[in-house]
């Protein structure tokens, strides 16, 4: 069993952490649980030189880290161009099958567009070209829509993405195998669109954390080979399931305006017409609003095939909720979190595996009911919304009051 997390950034990208390392990527996805991570922002140069120097590559298309940890080709780009009269932005992750592929991508996209100014790139051709481009470059490339509902940058987004694939891709669409959940859907409200197609589901990671790398991730069930990997993705063929936040955590769950402090519910947002009723401008709408409208199947639909799924929520997010504590960086959640981890080797196994009477032998019982409850999928959140965060929310009786502490960092 392999889970993977296969969007993740480099210290390059915009809005991500400035301390990103290969070498912090590995240690925390070892905490986290993870068996494979991508390597990021492949194409930018200076991330692509320390990918160069701190890894190695297999004949398989699997880069390996001096501590034996494996990476696969990964980056993220961002388009940005017009079809059918209407401004889109499209984000898409692409894996590359080995070095020698993933420079030559690099060498087309230098010659449509700068590479260094960010590690997620913008390019003005379309998904449509971009399937062309890549495939007269090397079949085994892939693309993914990543964070497919988000409102901005996300296929199906309410702003500048399409309603179906096939309105974008046309008749590329074919070449598109899976599409990224994003934090803000799951598996189920994806299948109510009844697209034909994969669903695969990663982090977005924009720091190193255990908060975030692997928050979102995919089980595959194969060989370390990109070969397999691939197979997996397109066929299903060795897909085992999607770790998947619960998407009311995710930061465009609900419609809203963060500023007035409005969120509301897609019901709510009809009856205002889409309008704050605070500041009279249009809401940001979430994607619960876009799934009504572009769904095809009633809420509870299940098609006949389709991969399994868990929800979780982050460990360091239970420890902060049940502690009463206002930051994940928090070093009474670090103790707690650590003290675990020690126990119990990594985070996945906590929150999926280590049962209650093992789990009370470290951690106080009150927290220990969270994981328990997370694994259940059974937590209260309140809906994120116009990019802030989802909360988890307990009962009163059901945390520990204490004393809060400082912060140790912003990320
Ligand atoms: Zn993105
Ligand atoms: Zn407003």
């Amino acid at each position: 069993m392999i889970i993977a997390d296969l969007q993740i950034h480099s210290r390059y990208a915009r809005a991500c952490s400035k301390n990103t390392t290969l070498d912090l990527l590995e240690r925390y996805a070892k905490i986290k649980g993870l068996d494979l991570l991508g390597t990021g922002d492949f194409q930018h140069p200076l991330w692509n030189k320390e990918i160069k120097e701190k890894l190695t590559e297999d004949e398989n298309g699997i880069l390996w880290s001096k501590t034996k940890f494996p990476f696969l080709w990964q980056t993220e780009i961002s388009l940005m161009y017009k079809q059918d009269g209407k401004g889109r932005r499209i984000h898409h992750l692409i894996f590359a099958p080995n070095g020698e592929v993933a420079n030559q991508i690099i060498d087309f996209l230098g010659s449509k567009g700068r590479l260094d100014y960010d590690g997620r790139p913008i390019f003005g051709f379309t998904s449509i070209e971009l399937v062309d481009f890549m495939r007269d470059i090397d079949q085994d490339i892939e693309i993914i829509p990543a964070h497919c509902m988000t409102p901005y940058f996300g296929l199906f987004g309410s702003k500048t993405g399409f309603d179906t694939l096939k309105d974008c891709f046309k008749d590329n669409t074919k070449y598109i195998h899976a599409i990224e959940s994003g934090m803000s859907a799951d598996p189920p409200m994806l299948w109510r669109l009844k697209e034909d197609i994969n669903i695969v589901s990663f982090s977005d990671a924009h720091s190193y954390w255990p908060w975030r790398i692997g928050r979102e991730s995919t089980i595959f069930e194969c060989k370390l080979e990109y070969k397999e990997i691939l197979k997996a993705i397109r066929t299903k063929q060795g897909l085992n399931s999607t770790i998947e936040t619960v998407p009311d955590y995710g930061k465009y769950h609900y419609d809203g305006h963060a500023n007035c402090n409005i969120s509301l519910s897609p019901e709510e947002t009809k009856k205002v017409d889409g309008m704050c009723p605070k500041c009279k401008k249009a809401l940001t709408i979430g994607v619960q609003y876009r799934i009504e409208e572009l769904a095809k199947e009633p809420e509870n639909y299940k098609p006949k095939e389709f991969i399994e799924y868990k929800r979780l929520i982050p460990l360091h997010e239970l420890i902060t909720t049940v502690y009463g504590m206002k930051q994940l960086t928090s070093k009474k959640v670090w103790t707690i979190y650590n003290n675990l981890i020690k126990n119990f080797n990594n985070e996945f196994n906590i929150l999926l595996n280590i049962n209650e009477e093992e789990l009370k032998k470290v951690a106080d019982e009150k927290l220990v009911d969270v994981i328990i409850k997370n694994r259940e999928d059974k937590l209260k959140i309140i809906p994120g919304y116009d990019g802030g965060y989802g909360k988890v929310i307990l009962d009163e009786s059901k945390t520990i009051n204490e004393n809060k502490d400082k912060s140790l960092t912003d990320f």
